[in-house]
Protein backbone atom coordinates (compact mmCIF):
# COMPACT_ATOMS: atom_id res chain seq x y z
CA UNK A 1 0.00 0.00 0.00
CA UNK A 2 1.27 3.61 -0.75
CA UNK A 3 1.30 6.08 1.83
CA UNK A 4 2.17 9.61 1.46
CA UNK A 5 2.67 11.40 4.80
CA UNK A 6 3.40 15.14 6.12
CA UNK A 7 6.55 16.89 4.24
CA UNK A 8 8.67 17.41 6.82
CA UNK A 9 7.41 14.86 9.51
CA UNK A 10 8.94 11.61 9.85
CA UNK A 11 5.97 10.23 7.79
CA UNK A 12 7.15 12.25 4.85
CA UNK A 13 7.66 10.27 1.62
CA UNK A 14 10.89 11.43 0.58
CA UNK A 15 12.03 10.98 -3.43
CA UNK A 16 15.66 11.87 -4.32
CA UNK A 17 16.44 13.35 -7.68
CA UNK A 18 19.31 12.74 -9.32
CA UNK A 19 19.75 15.24 -12.17
CA UNK A 20 18.20 18.40 -11.79
CA UNK A 21 17.67 19.32 -15.20
CA UNK A 22 14.32 20.45 -17.23
CA UNK A 23 12.79 16.67 -17.12
CA UNK A 24 13.92 16.42 -13.14
CA UNK A 25 12.15 20.13 -12.72
CA UNK A 26 8.86 18.77 -14.24
CA UNK A 27 9.31 15.54 -12.26
CA UNK A 28 9.79 17.10 -9.23
CA UNK A 29 6.49 19.43 -9.70
CA UNK A 30 4.97 16.57 -10.05
CA UNK A 31 5.69 14.29 -7.00
CA UNK A 32 5.10 17.79 -5.33
CA UNK A 33 1.76 17.78 -6.15
CA UNK A 34 1.32 14.51 -4.65
CA UNK A 35 2.85 15.67 -1.26
CA UNK A 36 6.02 14.30 -1.65
CA UNK A 37 9.28 16.01 0.10
CA UNK A 38 11.46 16.41 -2.85
CA UNK A 39 15.45 16.07 -3.17
CA UNK A 40 17.07 17.72 -6.02
CA UNK A 41 20.68 16.65 -6.81
CA UNK A 42 23.08 18.14 -9.44
CA UNK A 43 26.78 18.82 -10.46
CA UNK A 44 26.16 22.74 -9.91
CA UNK A 45 23.93 24.93 -8.04
CA UNK A 46 20.15 26.64 -8.74
CA UNK A 47 19.75 23.74 -11.55
CA UNK A 48 15.93 23.97 -12.81
CA UNK A 49 14.86 20.62 -10.29
CA UNK A 50 16.51 22.77 -7.10
CA UNK A 51 14.56 26.13 -7.75
CA UNK A 52 11.35 24.15 -7.13
CA UNK A 53 12.50 21.26 -4.85
CA UNK A 54 12.34 21.37 -1.01
CA UNK A 55 15.99 21.22 -0.91
CA UNK A 56 18.75 20.50 -2.79
CA UNK A 57 22.31 19.36 -2.86
CA UNK A 58 25.42 19.64 -4.77
CA UNK A 59 27.44 17.21 -5.60
CA UNK A 60 29.13 14.84 -8.28
CA UNK A 61 27.00 12.18 -9.08
CA UNK A 62 29.77 10.04 -10.76
CA UNK A 63 31.92 10.12 -7.53
CA UNK A 64 30.44 6.83 -5.54
CA UNK A 65 31.23 7.88 -2.21
CA UNK A 66 29.68 11.42 -2.67
CA UNK A 67 26.65 9.90 -3.84
CA UNK A 68 26.60 7.32 -0.83
CA UNK A 69 26.70 10.20 1.82
CA UNK A 70 23.98 12.03 0.22
CA UNK A 71 21.75 8.96 0.36
CA UNK A 72 22.93 7.94 3.42
CA UNK A 73 22.29 11.44 5.09
CA UNK A 74 18.73 11.91 3.35
CA UNK A 75 17.33 8.06 3.42
CA UNK A 76 14.97 9.29 0.71
CA UNK A 77 12.00 5.91 0.12
CA UNK A 78 13.13 6.62 -4.11
CA UNK A 79 15.82 7.51 -5.53
CA UNK A 80 15.30 9.07 -9.23
CA UNK A 81 17.74 9.03 -11.60
CA UNK A 82 17.00 11.45 -14.90
CA UNK A 83 20.62 11.94 -16.32
CA UNK A 84 22.76 9.15 -16.99
CA UNK A 85 25.62 9.80 -15.52
CA UNK A 86 25.68 8.67 -12.16
CA UNK A 87 28.14 5.89 -9.95
CA UNK A 88 25.59 3.56 -11.31
CA UNK A 89 27.26 0.45 -9.78
CA UNK A 90 27.14 2.30 -6.18
CA UNK A 91 22.74 2.36 -6.91
CA UNK A 92 22.71 -1.22 -7.40
CA UNK A 93 24.36 -2.14 -3.62
CA UNK A 94 22.10 0.70 -2.24
CA UNK A 95 19.26 -1.18 -3.92
CA UNK A 96 20.83 -4.55 -2.74
CA UNK A 97 21.21 -2.26 1.17
CA UNK A 98 17.19 -1.45 0.68
CA UNK A 99 17.04 1.42 -1.15
CA UNK A 100 14.40 1.93 -4.07
CA UNK A 101 15.65 2.91 -7.49
CA UNK A 102 13.36 3.94 -10.25
CA UNK A 103 12.64 2.41 -11.93
CA UNK A 104 15.22 -0.42 -10.83
CA UNK A 105 19.52 0.39 -10.15
CA UNK A 106 20.15 -2.30 -12.74
CA UNK A 107 18.03 -0.19 -15.43
CA UNK A 108 20.04 2.90 -14.40
CA UNK A 109 23.36 0.91 -14.65
CA UNK A 110 22.73 -0.76 -17.87
CA UNK A 111 21.57 2.18 -19.78
CA UNK A 112 24.51 4.36 -18.69
CA UNK A 113 26.63 2.74 -21.49
CA UNK A 114 25.85 1.81 -24.75
CA UNK A 115 27.16 -1.37 -24.73
CA UNK A 116 25.24 -2.62 -21.81
CA UNK A 117 21.89 -1.69 -23.06
CA UNK A 118 22.96 -2.78 -26.58
CA UNK A 119 23.99 -6.41 -25.79
CA UNK A 120 21.04 -6.81 -23.45
CA UNK A 121 18.66 -5.72 -26.40
CA UNK A 122 20.46 -7.34 -28.77
CA UNK A 123 21.97 -10.56 -27.44
CA UNK A 124 19.22 -11.50 -24.54
CA UNK A 125 16.11 -10.12 -25.18
CA UNK A 126 16.55 -10.66 -29.22
CA UNK A 127 15.27 -7.43 -30.34
CA UNK A 128 16.23 -6.65 -34.01
CA UNK A 129 18.86 -3.33 -34.28
CA UNK A 130 21.34 -2.05 -36.20
CA UNK A 131 24.55 -4.23 -36.74
CA UNK A 132 27.37 -2.95 -34.28
CA UNK A 133 30.57 -3.36 -33.19
CA UNK A 134 32.61 -1.75 -30.25
CA UNK A 135 36.18 -0.92 -30.37
CA UNK A 136 38.61 0.45 -27.26
CA UNK A 137 41.44 1.30 -29.50
CA UNK A 138 42.06 2.87 -33.30
CA UNK A 139 43.32 -0.38 -34.15
CA UNK A 140 40.25 -1.97 -33.25
CA UNK A 141 37.95 1.39 -34.33
CA UNK A 142 39.24 0.73 -38.38
CA UNK A 143 38.52 -3.12 -38.26
CA UNK A 144 35.28 -2.04 -36.74
CA UNK A 145 34.07 -0.02 -39.99
CA UNK A 146 35.44 -2.52 -42.21
CA UNK A 147 33.30 -5.16 -40.67
CA UNK A 148 30.04 -2.95 -40.13
CA UNK A 149 30.75 -1.18 -43.53
CA UNK A 150 30.00 2.59 -44.92
CA UNK A 151 27.86 4.22 -43.97
CA UNK A 152 28.30 4.12 -40.19
CA UNK A 153 27.05 6.03 -37.05
CA UNK A 154 30.22 6.72 -34.55
CA UNK A 155 29.20 7.20 -31.01
CA UNK A 156 31.18 7.40 -27.65
CA UNK A 157 29.79 4.58 -25.52
CA UNK A 158 29.20 6.91 -22.55
CA UNK A 159 27.70 9.73 -24.13
CA UNK A 160 24.07 11.45 -24.94
CA UNK A 161 22.47 14.30 -26.85
CA UNK A 162 24.88 13.98 -29.48
CA UNK A 163 28.04 14.79 -28.04
CA UNK A 164 31.16 12.60 -29.49
CA UNK A 165 28.46 11.58 -32.66
CA UNK A 166 29.27 11.33 -36.29
CA UNK A 167 28.47 9.47 -39.51
CA UNK A 168 31.57 7.27 -41.14
CA UNK A 169 30.63 8.20 -45.09
CA UNK A 170 33.86 7.62 -46.91
CA UNK A 171 37.52 6.56 -45.94
CA UNK A 172 38.36 10.45 -44.73
CA UNK A 173 35.52 10.76 -42.30
CA UNK A 174 37.41 8.08 -40.27
CA UNK A 175 40.16 9.71 -38.30
CA UNK A 176 37.87 13.16 -37.05
CA UNK A 177 34.92 10.56 -36.09
CA UNK A 178 37.84 9.15 -34.11
CA UNK A 179 38.81 12.01 -32.60
CA UNK A 180 35.20 13.51 -31.96
CA UNK A 181 34.43 10.07 -29.98
CA UNK A 182 37.26 10.73 -28.21
CA UNK A 183 36.90 14.25 -26.94
CA UNK A 184 32.98 13.93 -26.42
CA UNK A 185 32.61 11.37 -24.03
CA UNK A 186 30.69 11.77 -21.09
CA UNK A 187 33.86 10.09 -19.21
CA UNK A 188 36.99 11.54 -21.57
CA UNK A 189 38.21 8.90 -23.66
CA UNK A 190 37.76 5.59 -24.35
CA UNK A 191 35.52 2.79 -25.99
CA UNK A 192 33.00 3.82 -28.58
CA UNK A 193 30.43 1.81 -30.68
CA UNK A 194 30.20 1.74 -34.33
CA UNK A 195 26.96 1.32 -35.82
CA UNK A 196 25.38 0.26 -38.83
CA UNK A 197 23.68 3.59 -40.46
CA UNK A 198 19.44 3.15 -40.55
CA UNK A 199 18.37 4.31 -43.53
CA UNK A 200 15.17 5.01 -41.18
CA UNK A 201 11.78 6.67 -42.91
CA UNK A 202 11.19 8.21 -39.68
CA UNK A 203 12.12 7.53 -35.78
CA UNK A 204 9.89 7.42 -32.64
CA UNK A 205 10.19 7.37 -29.09
CA UNK A 206 7.38 5.00 -27.53
CA UNK A 207 6.81 6.44 -24.00
CA UNK A 208 6.38 3.02 -22.19
CA UNK A 209 4.08 3.37 -18.60
CA UNK A 210 4.96 -0.11 -16.15
CA UNK A 211 3.03 0.59 -13.04
CA UNK A 212 0.67 -1.44 -10.85
CA UNK A 213 -1.89 -1.05 -13.59
CA UNK A 214 0.48 -2.70 -16.30
CA UNK A 215 2.11 -1.52 -18.96
CA UNK A 216 0.52 1.39 -21.43
CA UNK A 217 1.70 3.02 -24.23
CA UNK A 218 1.74 6.85 -25.38
CA UNK A 219 0.82 7.75 -28.46
CA UNK A 220 4.16 7.41 -30.67
CA UNK A 221 6.07 10.92 -30.40
CA UNK A 222 8.31 11.07 -34.01
CA UNK A 223 10.92 13.57 -33.36
CA UNK A 224 14.01 15.44 -35.70
CA UNK A 225 17.34 15.28 -34.25
CA UNK A 226 19.77 17.77 -35.05
CA UNK A 227 23.41 16.42 -34.63
CA UNK A 228 21.93 13.79 -32.39
CA UNK A 229 20.11 16.44 -30.16
CA UNK A 230 16.12 16.64 -30.27
CA UNK A 231 15.02 19.77 -31.89
CA UNK A 232 11.59 18.97 -32.75
CA UNK A 233 8.54 16.33 -31.82
CA UNK A 234 5.24 15.98 -32.74
CA UNK A 235 2.38 13.20 -31.38
CA UNK A 236 1.18 11.30 -32.43
CA UNK A 237 3.26 10.01 -35.34
CA UNK A 238 1.49 8.47 -37.98
CA UNK A 239 2.42 4.50 -38.49
CA UNK A 240 1.16 1.34 -40.13
CA UNK A 241 -0.86 -0.88 -37.59
CA UNK A 242 1.65 -3.03 -38.12
CA UNK A 243 4.50 -1.41 -37.15
CA UNK A 244 2.97 0.35 -33.74
CA UNK A 245 2.13 -3.61 -33.06
CA UNK A 246 6.01 -4.17 -33.64
CA UNK A 247 7.16 -1.03 -32.08
CA UNK A 248 4.84 -2.13 -28.68
CA UNK A 249 5.79 -5.50 -28.68
CA UNK A 250 9.68 -4.55 -28.64
CA UNK A 251 8.86 -1.64 -26.03
CA UNK A 252 7.46 -4.33 -23.80
CA UNK A 253 9.91 -7.39 -23.92
CA UNK A 254 12.94 -4.41 -23.27
CA UNK A 255 10.79 -2.60 -20.41
CA UNK A 256 10.13 -5.83 -19.44
CA UNK A 257 13.82 -6.73 -19.03
CA UNK A 258 14.77 -3.62 -16.96
CA UNK A 259 11.78 -3.68 -14.68
CA UNK A 260 10.54 -1.96 -11.90
CA UNK A 261 7.46 1.21 -12.29
CA UNK A 262 8.00 3.96 -14.19
CA UNK A 263 8.39 5.76 -17.70
CA UNK A 264 11.07 4.73 -20.32
CA UNK A 265 11.55 6.17 -23.91
CA UNK A 266 12.07 3.40 -26.14
CA UNK A 267 13.54 4.99 -29.34
CA UNK A 268 12.81 3.00 -32.51
CA UNK A 269 13.92 4.18 -36.03
CA UNK A 270 11.13 2.77 -38.48
CA UNK A 271 11.27 1.73 -42.12
CA UNK A 272 8.15 0.31 -43.44
CA UNK A 273 6.29 -1.57 -41.35
CA UNK A 274 10.22 -2.59 -39.83
CA UNK A 275 10.96 -1.81 -36.35
CA UNK A 276 14.94 -1.89 -35.55
CA UNK A 277 15.50 -0.94 -32.06
CA UNK A 278 17.97 2.10 -31.07
CA UNK A 279 18.05 2.59 -27.24
CA UNK A 280 15.93 3.20 -24.54
CA UNK A 281 15.72 5.61 -21.25
CA UNK A 282 14.27 4.45 -17.97
CA UNK A 283 12.91 7.49 -17.21
CA UNK A 284 11.42 10.64 -19.13
CA UNK A 285 12.54 11.41 -22.36
CA UNK A 286 13.38 14.36 -23.85
CA UNK A 287 11.30 14.30 -27.12
CA UNK A 288 8.14 13.28 -24.65
CA UNK A 289 8.15 17.20 -23.74
CA UNK A 290 5.35 17.37 -25.96
CA UNK A 291 2.99 15.30 -23.68
CA UNK A 292 3.05 18.82 -21.61
CA UNK A 293 0.74 19.97 -23.95
CA UNK A 294 -0.80 16.68 -25.89
CA UNK A 295 -2.22 14.44 -22.51
CA UNK A 296 -3.81 14.85 -19.38
CA UNK A 297 -1.07 13.54 -17.98
CA UNK A 298 2.45 14.47 -19.11
CA UNK A 299 5.25 11.78 -19.13
CA UNK A 300 6.29 13.65 -15.82
CA UNK A 301 3.37 12.99 -14.55
CA UNK A 302 2.76 9.12 -15.47
CA UNK A 303 6.62 8.69 -13.84
CA UNK A 304 5.24 10.06 -10.33
CA UNK A 305 2.38 8.28 -10.23
CA UNK A 306 4.06 4.90 -11.36
CA UNK A 307 7.02 5.10 -9.79
CA UNK A 308 5.41 5.83 -6.24
CA UNK A 309 3.40 2.53 -6.96
CA UNK A 310 0.22 4.35 -7.58
CA UNK A 311 -2.20 3.04 -10.60
CA UNK A 312 -2.13 4.14 -13.79
CA UNK A 313 -5.82 3.12 -15.80
CA UNK A 314 -5.44 5.02 -18.98
CA UNK A 315 -3.53 7.93 -20.30
CA UNK A 316 -5.72 10.46 -21.89
CA UNK A 317 -4.68 12.18 -25.38
CA UNK A 318 -5.99 15.63 -26.24
CA UNK A 319 -5.00 15.79 -29.55
CA UNK A 320 -2.22 16.63 -32.38
CA UNK A 321 0.40 18.61 -30.66
CA UNK A 322 4.27 19.31 -31.30
CA UNK A 323 6.89 20.58 -29.17
CA UNK A 324 9.94 22.66 -30.72
CA UNK A 325 13.35 22.98 -28.35
CA UNK A 326 14.94 26.38 -27.89
CA UNK A 327 18.48 25.96 -28.40
CA UNK A 328 20.43 29.09 -27.32
CA UNK A 329 23.72 29.89 -28.47
CA UNK A 330 26.63 32.24 -26.77
CA UNK A 331 28.43 32.34 -23.47
CA UNK A 332 25.96 34.35 -20.86
CA UNK A 333 24.88 34.15 -17.40
CA UNK A 334 22.06 36.99 -18.19
CA UNK A 335 19.61 35.04 -21.34
CA UNK A 336 16.63 37.09 -21.49
CA UNK A 337 13.16 35.92 -23.64
CA UNK A 338 11.74 38.59 -25.06
CA UNK A 339 8.13 39.08 -27.54
CA UNK A 340 6.38 36.62 -25.59
CA UNK A 341 3.09 38.20 -25.98
CA UNK A 342 3.53 37.25 -29.62
CA UNK A 343 5.02 34.23 -29.01
CA UNK A 344 2.14 33.15 -27.16
CA UNK A 345 -0.87 35.05 -28.81
CA UNK A 346 -2.33 32.21 -30.49
CA UNK A 347 -4.54 30.09 -29.10
CA UNK A 348 -3.10 26.87 -28.57
CA UNK A 349 0.36 27.76 -27.99
CA UNK A 350 2.52 27.22 -24.59
CA UNK A 351 6.37 27.25 -23.10
CA UNK A 352 8.43 26.37 -20.85
CA UNK A 353 11.73 28.57 -19.78
CA UNK A 354 13.12 26.04 -17.77
CA UNK A 355 15.20 28.33 -15.46
CA UNK A 356 18.99 27.21 -16.58
CA UNK A 357 21.16 29.58 -15.09
CA UNK A 358 23.57 29.87 -18.37
CA UNK A 359 24.74 29.19 -21.50
CA UNK A 360 28.56 27.86 -22.46
CA UNK A 361 28.65 27.09 -25.71
CA UNK A 362 24.51 25.60 -26.67
CA UNK A 363 22.42 24.83 -24.57
CA UNK A 364 18.56 24.02 -24.29
CA UNK A 365 16.62 26.70 -22.42
CA UNK A 366 12.94 26.15 -23.46
CA UNK A 367 10.09 24.38 -24.91
CA UNK A 368 7.49 25.36 -27.07
CA UNK A 369 4.24 23.47 -27.12
CA UNK A 370 1.41 23.63 -29.69
CA UNK A 371 -1.92 21.39 -30.10
CA UNK A 372 -4.15 21.81 -33.18
CA UNK A 373 -6.29 20.05 -35.34
CA UNK A 374 -3.13 18.09 -37.52
CA UNK A 375 0.31 17.33 -35.91
CA UNK A 376 1.41 19.58 -39.72
CA UNK A 377 -1.12 22.44 -38.02
CA UNK A 378 0.58 21.68 -34.72
CA UNK A 379 3.88 22.25 -36.03
CA UNK A 380 3.30 24.97 -38.14
CA UNK A 381 2.47 26.67 -35.00
CA UNK A 382 5.15 25.59 -32.97
CA UNK A 383 7.39 26.96 -35.99
CA UNK A 384 5.39 30.53 -35.96
CA UNK A 385 5.74 31.17 -32.10
CA UNK A 386 9.49 30.29 -32.40
CA UNK A 387 9.76 32.90 -35.26
CA UNK A 388 8.68 35.27 -32.81
CA UNK A 389 10.65 34.39 -30.18
CA UNK A 390 13.96 37.07 -28.84
CA UNK A 391 16.49 35.73 -27.64
CA UNK A 392 18.97 38.26 -25.41
CA UNK A 393 22.03 36.86 -25.24
P1 LIG B 1 21.24 8.36 -29.94
O1 LIG B 1 22.04 9.26 -29.03
O2 LIG B 1 21.80 7.00 -30.06
O3 LIG B 1 19.77 8.39 -29.61
O4 LIG B 1 21.33 9.00 -31.39
C1 LIG B 1 20.81 10.27 -31.66
C2 LIG B 1 20.20 10.35 -33.04
O5 LIG B 1 21.18 10.05 -34.04
C3 LIG B 1 19.07 9.35 -33.29
O6 LIG B 1 17.86 9.80 -32.75
C4 LIG B 1 19.09 9.27 -34.81
O7 LIG B 1 18.47 10.40 -35.39
C5 LIG B 1 20.58 9.33 -35.13
N1 LIG B 1 21.13 7.96 -35.17
C6 LIG B 1 21.66 7.28 -34.13
N2 LIG B 1 22.05 6.04 -34.50
C7 LIG B 1 21.77 5.92 -35.79
C8 LIG B 1 21.94 4.87 -36.76
N3 LIG B 1 22.50 3.70 -36.44
N4 LIG B 1 21.51 5.09 -38.03
C9 LIG B 1 20.96 6.29 -38.38
N5 LIG B 1 20.79 7.31 -37.51
C10 LIG B 1 21.18 7.15 -36.25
Amino acid sequence: MTKIGSVFSPKAKKALLLGSGELGKEVALELMRLGVEVIACDRYANAPAMQVAHRSHVLNMLDANELRKVIELEKPDHIIPEIEAIATPELLKLEEEGYHVTPTAKAAWLTMNREGIRRLAAEEVGLVTSPYKFASTFEEFEDAIKEIGLPCVVKPVMSSSGHGQSVVKTEADIVPAWKEAQEGGRAGAGRVIVEGFVDFDYEITLLTVRSVSGTTYCEPVGHIQVNGDYRYSWQPQPMSEKALERAKDMAKKITDALGGYGIFGVELFIKGDDVIFSEVSPRPHDTGMVTMISQDKSEFGLHARALLGLPVPEIKFYGPSASRAVVVEGNTDTVEFENLEEVLSEPGTDMRIFGKPEVKGHRRMAVILATADTVEEAKAKADRAYAKLGVVI
